[in-house]
């Protein structure tokens, strides 16, 4: 599944490109996790603003609105001149004058919503509950460590959540947590100011890195050049139950935490 990292990488690869883009045609394939939200054609002669992201959507500011794109499970997004037809898991061509951004999404769990800005209650409903940008100001100790006091959730959930930071998928949430020295059980307000302070650390610089090395590789995840990033490789315990921990050899170990795989160092992450 494409995580925060993907998303801003693909952000970074065709923000520019885009960016004064006026909209000529809009081809929709297969139906998507949201329907579009306008009549096609009321995009056809706006032009493209920019490219944010926010959690995982990509916000295209059109003209007159907002184009909300979400890559679901599987979705990826390329921006060229002279693609190939759409194929059959096509579903969204954006066709401008400066190229075509197309949405390929195999399993439809990924979505392109017209908004008529952020304020339109489309938008309040994708966006409204998202939680602080862990790569911007925004996401402060002081306001990173209250939020954790307010709740009483194993903090492995509060992350994966999005509800108090975005971006911290099952992988980071492994991952950040074992840097910190916390297990994935552990209720959230216990935790204490200095563990607190690195896995705050941790968020900002796992997901940074993440970015810099062009995002996990993720069987269905290419960034809008077709290249698969490799952030997987560097693991420390996601994946890796039964190896032993880089830091101390203890065998690294695996539970069901709502749903989801916990990867844990039993002797590096106190309960
Ligand atoms: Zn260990």
């Amino acid at each position: 599944m494409p995580e925060l990292p993907e998303v801003e990488v693909t952000r970074r690869s065709f923000a520019e490109a885009i960016a004064g883009a006026r909209i000529s045609t809009v081809i929709l394939g297969k139906p998507l996790r949201w329907p579009l939200g306008c009549d096609p054609s009321a995009l056809v002669g706006q032009r493209v603003l920019g490219l944010r992201r926010r959690g995982k959507y990509l916000l295209a500011d059109t003209s007159d609105g907002l184009l909300l794109l979400h890559l679901g499970m599987s979705g990826s997004l390329r921006f060229g001149h002279g693609l190939a037809p759409a194929g059959a898991h096509d579903h969204f061509d954006l066709v401008t004058d400066q190229g075509t951004l197309r949405l390929h999404d195999p399993r439809r769990f990924g979505a392109v919503v017209y908004a008529h800005g952020e304020q339109d209650p489309v938008a309040i409903r994708l966006l409204g509950a998202l939680g602080m940008e862990p790569l911007s100001d925004a996401f402060s100790l002081p306001a990173f460590a209250l939020g954790l006091k307010q709740r009483r959730t194993p903090i492995k959930q509060l992350l994966l959540a999005g509800r108090l930071v975005v971006g911290v998928g099952n992988i980071y949430a492994c991952e950040v947590l074992f840097l910190a020295g916390i297990r994935p059980s552990v209720t959230a307000s216990r935790i204490g100011a200095e563990r607190v302070r690195k896995l705050h650390a941790a968020i900002r610089s796992v997901l940074t890195r993440a970015v810099e090395l062009g995002g996990s590789t993720l069987r269905n995840f290419s960034n809008a050049q077709g290249m698969a990033g490799h952030f997987q490789t560097s693991a420390n315990v996601y994946g890796r139950d039964g190896q032993p921990c880089h830091a101390c050899g203890t065998a690294i170990r695996v539970f069901r935490q709502g749903q989801r795989s916990s990867y844990f160092c039993p002797r590096c992450q106190r309960p």
